[in-house]
């Protein structure tokens, strides 16, 4: 019988990434610590409040199963069959992702996924500590200092190795950057975003068709909308932030409002807090961040958006970062050596992970110029013909 103690690994944050990684790593029997920035959000709910959704697809779908987390998040999953395009002018047209509802993807609601995560990998026995922002790490004696929020008090501990699941400004990649210059380069687009929303019917029904990716698309920008299984749609506006129409001509509630009413007319009245929404919410950035080592050395390694941070047109960051989670347990299980362990992940990955960063750019283009093209709906036609 092997009495070796467990060994640990500690993560750094507990958001998507972080929580499937803090399930598969427990049920292979490492002890597992997760520090994370925000409060716990079973008991003070999820941060931004509102229905914030993701496209799952495959490869998310795969990773999920490899951590036995599959069933339990697909309870509240809405199918999407298609893109459902609504063109200026014209009704809406769905476009099938696949020749029948085996090639689907769905949307899931990003509290729901997390908090589901969060209750698997407890669970499974890794330990969450909420309201620990990571700080500093001191790579000679590997000890790391975390900040509650609440109180600014410092609480320090020992690690062994850290795993930085804290997303696209990950402090972890700061302070490994730090310590040996990974080659860190980030790519801000000239577009941002913002989310809205369409609230259910009165008698809790969804107001457009519930099976799909809506997309209304109009040149330089577009936006889109993905089910809620609660009967809402969270809908995201894609603006360039220079230039007619854009975010900086589009400041107040009243303002957007006219851009809807001019190039979103059908949208408009689906959505009848616009104006409070709009006005409550800054933009969100969208950039691409490029790295060329996502390790250093045994001590430490980098996941998800936190190695690989992508704009969203393809709906990938997340699934992506789940395929990340299984490759970094199957490297954890090929090799004891901590080192080498990270290289055979990284090898893995990091040529992937920029397939996806691409396409996710080049997606854009498709989605806010294409799908709405004649001559591009033949050309689909013909390849799935
Ligand atoms: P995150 O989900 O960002 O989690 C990071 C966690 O670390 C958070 O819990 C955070 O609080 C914590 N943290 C941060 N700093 C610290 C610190 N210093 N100390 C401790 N904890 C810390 N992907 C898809 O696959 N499908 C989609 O449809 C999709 N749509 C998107 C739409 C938009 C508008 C955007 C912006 C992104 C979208 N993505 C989508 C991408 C997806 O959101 C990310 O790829 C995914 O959240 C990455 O997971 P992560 O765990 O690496 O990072």
């Amino acid at each position: 019988m092997n009495s070796s103690p467990p060994r640990s690994l500690t993560l750094i944050g507990a958001g998507l990434a972080g929580s499937l990684l803090a399930i598969l790593l427990s049920r292979r029997g490492w002890k597992v610590t997760v520090y994370e920035r925000r409060g716990d959000p079973r008991i003070k709910g999820y941060e931004s409040g509102r229905s914030i959704n993701l496209a799952l697809a495959e490869r998310g779908r795969h990773a999920l199963r490899a951590a036995g987390a599959e069933e339990a998040v697909m309870e509240r999953a809405v199918m999407m069959r298609g893109r459902m395009v609504h063109p200026p002018g014209a009704p809406a047209q769905l476009q099938r992702y696949g020749r029948d509802d085996s090639e689907v993807i769905w949307s899931i609601h990003r509290a729901d996924l997390n908090i589901t995560l969060l209750r698997l990998a407890e669970e499974a026995g890794a330990t969450v500590h909420f309201h620990r922002r990571l700080h500093t790490v001191d790579f000679e004696s590997n000890y790391a200092r975390f900040i509650d929020d609440r109180d600014d008090q410092p609480h320090d501990i020992h690690f062994e190795s850290l795993v930085g699941a804290d997303g696209a400004g990950s402090a972890l990649r700061a302070a490994m950057n730090r310590k040996s210059v990974l080659g860190e380069r980030i790519e801000f687009l000239d577009h941002s975003y913002k989310e809205l929303e369409i609230p259910p019917t009165p008698d809790g029904g969804f107001r457009i068709e519930a099976n799909a990716l809506h997309i209304w698309p109009r040149g330089r920008y577009m936006c889109i909308a993905l089910p809620n299984a609660e009967g809402t749609f969270t809908v995201t506006l894609f603006l360039p932030n220079e230039g007619k129409p854009s975010f900086a001509t589009t400041n107040s509630g009243a303002e957007a409002e006219a851009l809807f009413a001019q190039d979103f007319p059908d949208a408009l009245p689906l959505i009848p807090d616009l104006r409070e929404d709009w006005e409550a919410h800054p933009p969100g950035l969208l950039g691409t961040l490029y790295l060329d080592r996502w390790y250093l050395g045994g001590r430490a390694v980098l996941l998800g958006d936190a190695a690989h941070a992508m704009v969203p047109f393809h709906g990938q960051g997340m699934n992506c970062a789940f395929e990340d989670c299984v490759a970094l347990a199957e490297a954890l299980d090929a090799h004891d050596d901590l080192a080498c362990a990270y290289a055979l992940f990284q090898t893995r990955r990091h040529a992937n992970a920029y397939a996806i960063q691409q396409m996710a750019l080049e997606n854009y283009l498709e989605m806010r110029d294409r799908v709405d093209d004649p001559d591009f709906l033949l050309q689909r036609e013909l390849e799935q013909a």
